[in-house]
């Protein structure tokens, strides 16, 4: 029995080897490791994918959003607050308090399982400074429904893309109607670099100067330092794979699309699998291709008893995390997101994955959710 696991990095890197190792080859000799040429053509091919404006390449996913929130609202005294879901991963946390705001977290729609305007609005308070809506597994956020929100209340907006590179609601991607939107190239990723890396995208030419002299040091020029900044830089060798990379990001994601669409089919007639609901009014990328199940625990383990590499993504709600203690949340305040993470499996999808490996997949959930 063959393997297959959550995300085959392997079967991308054999089918475009050559052009691969010719890029990295590339920076190599010039030595171009940190800017150079690479860099600059990858910012700029993001910026275009991304519909048009400022893009800035960061070291991380976690940095995007830090220095977004940085730079838009400036340092917090760890009073205001930003609202965020709890069912996200915990960097989305992490960056509101590394910028020294409190996180306050709200529940998700019971089908799409992301944020609603309608959770966001009922959470503001007199000390809300920022929404950041997380386009959880590929799905983006009602945009237009937050971004009402933000304008009656003057709140900033800060997209967190790292799941949904090319994603997009009416039409319209990531950062087209925030501050700005943040992204990740963490390996797995819908486009992954073979190491860290991370981006900001913005239609705002003077956030998008901020934001990258706060990620070099606070520098415009070479030896002086306008603000107190860090270093969060994209590596030369990270920007030639990418450079790579998003030429076929359309069609990976497309390829993504029509797995999903398989699965959906394999499961439409079993009632116990809950496939996921899309938005008529999004375009969902499927980073993650999530189901609910019953008996959750015992359906993931015969799948790794298959060589099947499903995943859950996440199992601890970030308002249940045994870091937010502190704040005294009951699992029960946000109920959509505390049973959800009891009930989910993240499947197999890459765009490399075949027809077969989808049916293998989907039998062996239908089997076990029937046993
Ligand atoms: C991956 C991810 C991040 C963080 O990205 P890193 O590049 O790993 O720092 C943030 N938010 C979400 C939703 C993610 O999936």
């Amino acid at each position: 029995m063959t393997t297959i696991p959550l995300v085959d990095l392997k079967a991308q890197y054999s089918a475009y080897k050559h052009e691969f190792d010719a890029a990295v080859e590339q920076c190599i000799s010039s030595t171009s490791f940190i800017g150079g040429t690479a860099h600059a053509e990858f910012r700029e091919a993001f910026a275009k994918f991304c519909g048009g404006g400022h893009a800035v390449l960061c070291g991380n996913g976690t940095d995007a959003l830090y220095l977004v929130i940085r730079c838009v609202l400036g340092p917090g005294d760890n009073t205001k607050e930003i609202i965020l879901p709890s069912h996200t991963f915990i960097a989305t946390a992490e960056a509101i308090i590394m910028a020294g705001y409190v996180p306050v977290f709200v529940d998700i729609d019971p089908h799409t399982w992301i944020m609603t305007p309608e959770l966001v609005a009922r959470a503001i308070t007199p000390r809300t400074k920022g929404i950041v809506p997380v386009h959880l597994y590929g799905q983006m956020v009602n945009m237009e429904g937050i971004m009402e929100i933000a304008a009656d209340h003057g709140l900033a907006v800060i997209e967190d893309a790292a799941q949904a590179h090319g994603a997009s609601w009416k039409g319209k991607g990531p950062g087209m109607y925030g501050d700005a939107a943040c992204f990740s190239f963490y390996p797995g990723k819908n486009l992954g670099a073979w190491g860290d890396g991370g981006a900001i995208f913005t239609r705002d030419k003077s956030l998008a100067e901020a934001i990258t002299m706060a990620a070099n040091h606070g520098r415009k020029g070479k030896y002086f330092h306008e603000t107190s900044g860090l270093n969060s830089r994209l590596d030369g060798i990270q920007a030639a794979v990418l450079n790579v990379k998003i030429r076929y990001l359309r069609e990976w994601n497309e390829r993504r699309r029509q797995i999903a669409a398989l699965y959906d089919k394999a499961f439409c007639a079993v009632h116990a699998v809950v496939t996921p609901t899309v938005a008529k009014e999004a375009d969902h990328v499927f980073h993650l291709y999530v189901i609910q199940v019953p008996e959750r625990d015992r359906v993931l383990a015969g799948l790794h008893e298959q060589k099947i590499g499903a995943g859950i993504h996440y199992p601890v709600p970030l308002h249940e995390q045994p870091v937010f203690k502190g704040m005294d949340i009951a699992p029960e305040a946000l109920p959509i997101t505390h049973k959800l993470a009891g009930s989910i499996i993240s499947l197999p999808i890459f765009p490399e994955m075949t027809p077969d490996q989808v049916d293998r997949v989907a039998q062996a959930v239908i089997g076990l959710v029937k046993e």
